[in-house]
């Protein structure tokens, strides 16, 4: 005997609990059925490389209390994991041979942290940081360590970075690009960003691939390419994630990089939609927690009949650990042929401050907020430490505003040097 239901959301991440919430708005009684493999009601994921790692506990950090799932009259089931889908016969396995008949179903598998080819990834003992487990395990590591080696300096080292230096770790982060987040910095930012972490004791070694990890009981070392031996009491791998294709895959839907979907969130199968971290759309296979928020209602509104299509804006990228916050939108003059101006507001003070800037850290390390102009239109803008105009440069370049009328909103940009 099968199951029925009308909506089932495989993945028990912000994807399918935001999509759940949302459907209800479209469809106040249908059965709603969310699976989820690990014994973890949803949580925070962000949390994990942010949060006080010795005393962490994912209750402390739920998406929602267990009440909530009650009250929407969403039933979520932890430990059960799906083992095949069946598009054709509208049908999902689970492991223990539960069998469940759906009308649409979501797709949000996520994504696993990716182990890049470096001998000595797989290892028994290299840590990553993608669920709660893994943070059970670093927490344990750090009973007796007093040094770590993260690979990787994208958001997420960086941010484990500082949350290891805030619990007296010596923590160094090797990364293979030439200066850190050169996707969403500009050199001199990065700059900038670097002499913040050197000043939270985290060395920052740039340029630096890594060709090998080795371990010897509890010593690790990581080998770089140029032959340079460092060692650590753990090494953590953040080399980003892959998309979680496999089931998808074995079902017959399009994947490529991630599951394939359309404007409306839709698979190449009519009735199953994915979003977030497991999906590819627009040649894009990345998410984050507050573009999945923004799509939910989307593929919800569509899941329930609609066909209503997502309107691409750009996505800011956050980091925001410990003393460190940073925000970067647009385009920060990096696309191959444009020419840009890269420019620095004129007068800070105009700013209404209403965010508490550390001044312990902002000092005089000019420059902290950079906006990207090009063709008079501004495209790009990064900040560190400092979000007085993020409201406004958020909306300059999601609207595409001339220099003028930045001006007019009271953001009068010079030139770096004036
Ligand atoms: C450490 C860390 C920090 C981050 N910080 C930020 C941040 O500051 N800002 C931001 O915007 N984004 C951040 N992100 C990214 C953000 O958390 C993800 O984009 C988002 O959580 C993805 O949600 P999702 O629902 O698509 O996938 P996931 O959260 O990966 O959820 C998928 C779920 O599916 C389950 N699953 C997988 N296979 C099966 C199966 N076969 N059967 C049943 N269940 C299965 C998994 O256990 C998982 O719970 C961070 C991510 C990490 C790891």
């Amino acid at each position: 005997m099968s199951e029925k239901v009308k909506y089932l959301l495989l993945g028990g991440g912000i994807g399918s609990v935001s999509t759940a919430a949302a459907l209800r708005k479209f469809d106040g009684s249908s059965r709603i059925l969310i699976l989820e493999k690990s014994a973890q009601l949803p949580y925070n994921r962000p949390r994990l490389s942010k949060t006080w790692l010795k005393g962490y506990d994912p209750k402390e950090h739920l998406i929602h209390p267990p009440a909530f799932y009650k009250e929407k009259g969403v039933e979520i089931q932890t430990e059960a994991t799906v083992e095949r889908l069946v598009p054709g016969e509208h049908r999902a396995v689970l492991l223990d041979g539960t069998d469940i008949v759906y009308e649409k179903c979501l797709y949000g598998l996520g994504a696993v942290s990716y182990l890049p080819p470096i001998k000595g990834a797989d290892i028994p003992g290299v840590l990553t940081i993608r669920t709660a487990e893994d943070i059970f395990r670093l927490k344990k590591r750090l009973a007796c360590a007093k040094t770590a080696l993260i690979i990787g300096g994208g958001v997420i080292g960086l941010e484990l970075a500082l949350t290891l230096a805030a619990v007296k770790i010596d923590v160094t982060v090797v990364e293979g690009a030439s200066y850190l987040l050169s996707r969403f910095l500009d050199r001199q930012m990065a700059g900038a960003l670097r002499t913040r972490l050197e000043l939270e004791r985290i060395r920052v070694l740039t340029g630096a691939p890594v060709s090998e990890i080795r371990r010897e009981h509890t010593a690790w070392q990581a080998v770089l390419k140029d032959g340079l031996n460092l060692k650590g009491d753990m090494v953590i791998l953040c080399a980003g994630v892959r998309p979680n294709t496999g089931l998808a895959k074995d079902a017959g839907l399009i994947t490529d990089r991630g599951v394939i979907a359309d404007n409306t969130f839709r698979t190449s199968d009519p009735d199953v939609y994915t979003c977030g971290d497991s999906m590819q759309r627009n040649q894009r296979a990345e998410s984050s927690w507050a573009e999945i928020l923004s799509q939910a209602p989307f593929v919800a509104e569509n899941m329930a009949g609609g066909i209503r299509c997502y309107p691409d804006i750009p996505v800011p990228k956050i980091l925001n650990s410990g003393r460190i916050w940073l925000y970067s939108i647009g385009d920060i003059g990096k696309k191959d042929g444009s020419r840009y101006e890269r420019l620095i507001p004129e007068r800070m003070d105009v700013c209404r401050n209403r965010f508490r800037v550390n001044p312990e850290i902002t000092g005089s390390l000019e420059p902290l907020v950079s906006v990207y102009v090009s063709g008079g239109i501004v495209v790009g803008a990064a900040m560190i430490n400092d979000w007085r105009l993020m409201n406004r440069l958020r909306l300059a370049v999601r609207e595409g505003w001339p220099v003028e009328k930045l001006a007019e909103k009271g953001v009068a940009l010079c030139s770096t040097d004036c």
